[in-house]
């Protein structure tokens, strides 16, 4: 070992609960990898002894899906090395943090093209579901922007894949939710950095308004990243909101270039010039009031779906009716509510609709309680609301919190099961990696899952 392996109550207590608080699951040991050979061992080790085996980064799931039941979680935090840029490409551990990555790759003027709202996530993590972000409309999820990646599958093998190599296990790891293999090594794409952001926060009086602006921006591609937000409004009701922003280095753009056409409230815009890297940076405000007023460690009872352009002002609409924001978000949460091109995203495991445009349609839940009895009452909210995303053609983008079944799963990824399956018998025969979806009927050992309530 070049690493740890730690059985003591506190280090298996410290990877039982994620950021959902809904789902406590203590392992029988934690990993902490020095090495890839680390992870190829133990998995081999689990595999033999009929244990289960999860990866997890920066346990930012919401339904105990990095979890390992009876068996070995890996911290793979220890895996965090971020290599020099080369050219348009990195080479980073799979632990290491976005925030870690950006900060070797922007003084060399690079940055991925695509970057999850929230810095503090994984690489592994978040290429283990996809990673949507403000410029997924154009430039796919974080997974599509993955050139090769250093994987341990269940069987113990340690494979280097990419599209030229291994392409079937490549497929499978983009979004695979951590079924097939492990990642410990990811070389991501890098692209030119913006110096600079214009970036607007756009108002608008209804839902229609919003959608129809929506549309046109991502048609007309003026601005690089397009995000629709619905939040609680301070005073009652609700605020239909699209942030926009404008990349730039040296000169700034045109406003009204940008801006023409569009039918929101113009005296509402709030815009503002900031470095790129502040940007990106934009949820640590918000981090950090959630942490001071322990909202943070509350339980987030989460959704995150994709609905088709043709059904979402009525699935929307709907829901909104459906919903009390005040107490079902929280004065902190909101409905995201972003436009993307689904030919954008080619990894094959994540789901998307069948039509052109859809929408990232997220409740991002921020309750002012800790109270169990309200977090359940949302994740059976959240269980309806997927019934009716799914009714209108919608699909899952699978970092939620509700309770999944096998049938569930297969519906969820329909065509692409058969693939899964394959490649989880080929690369897992013996159901080892990442028990913590359910996803699998067959599995060869009893997972004797554990939901309690936290503490
Ligand atoms: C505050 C916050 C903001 C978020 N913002 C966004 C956003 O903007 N866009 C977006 O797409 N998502 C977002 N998410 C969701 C997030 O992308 C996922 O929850 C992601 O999986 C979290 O990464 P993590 O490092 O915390 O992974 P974990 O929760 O630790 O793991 C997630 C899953 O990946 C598996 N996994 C972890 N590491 C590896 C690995 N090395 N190899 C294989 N599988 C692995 C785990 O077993 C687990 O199943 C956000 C979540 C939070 C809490």
């Amino acid at each position: 070992m070049d690493g740890e392996l730690r059985f003591d109550r506190a280090a298996r207590d410290a990877v039982a609960d994620d950021f959902g608080h809904l789902v406590r699951t203590p392992p029988e040991v934690v990993l902490l990898p020095g090495s890839t050979d680390d992870v190829a061992a133990t998995i081999r080790w689990a595999a033999k002894r009929g244990r289960t085996f999860a990866p997890q980064g920066q346990r930012h799931s919401v339904w105990g899906r990095s979890s390992a039941p009876d068996g070995i979680v890996a911290d793979m935090t220890a895996r965090h090395s971020v290599g020099d840029v080369r050219g348009d490409r990195i080479v980073v551990g799979a632990g290491a943090t976005w925030s870690e990555v950006l900060a070797a790759t922007l003084p060399q003027g690079k940055t991925p093209p695509v970057l999850a709202d929230y810095l503090g996530l994984s690489v592994g993590g978040t290429l283990a579901v996809g990673g949507v972000g403000g410029t997924t409309w154009r430039y796919g999820v974080q997974s599509d922007n993955v050139v090769s990646m250093v994987v341990v599958t269940g069987a113990g093998r340690t494979i280097t894949c990419s599209a030229e190599h291994h392409p079937d296990l490549f497929a499978m790891v983009r979004a695979g939710l951590g079924q097939v293999a492990v990642i410990t090594e990811a070389t991501l794409a890098l692209v030119a950095a913006p110096r600079q952001v214009r970036r607007f926060v756009l108002s608008y009086p209804d839902l229609a308004t919003m959608l129809r602006d929506e549309r046109l921006l991502v048609r007309a591609g003026r601005f690089d990243a397009v995000q629709g937000a619905i939040p609680a409004a301070p005073t009652g009701g609700l605020m239909f909101q699209v942030d926009v922003a404008k990349f730039f280095t040296g000169s700034p753009p045109d406003d009204d270039v940008l801006l023409a056409g569009l039918s929101d409230d113009v005296a509402g815009r709030t815009p503002s010039t900031i470095p790129y890297a502040d940007y990106l940076n934009r949820l640590a405000g918000l981090e950090s009031a959630l942490r001071a007023n322990g909202q943070w460690f509350h339980p987030h009872p989460w959704i995150t779906t994709f609905i088709g352009d043709s059904r979402v002002a009525d699935v929307v609409d709907d829901e909104l009716g459906r919903i009390d924001a005040a107490h079902d978000l929280g004065a902190f949460g909101q409905i995201v509510l972003s436009p993307i091109f689904t030919g954008a995203i080619t990894s094959p495991l994540l789901r998307t609709p069948s039509e052109e445009l859809c929408f990232a349609f997220n409740f991002v839940r921020v309750p002012t309680t800790a109270d169990r009895g309200n977090a359940d009452r949302l994740v059976e909210a959240n269980r309806a609301v997927y019934e009716r995303v799914r009714s209108n053609g919608g699909t899952l983008y699978p970092v939620s919190a509700f309770p999944m079944s096998p049938e569930d799963w297969r519906r969820h990824f329909g065509p692409a099961f058969d693939r899964l399956r394959e490649a989880k018998r080929t690369f897992d025969p013996e159901h080892v990696l990442t028990p913590g979806y359910e996803i699998f009927e067959d599995v060869p050992h009893h997972l004797n899952r554990r939901r309690a309530a936290p503490g």
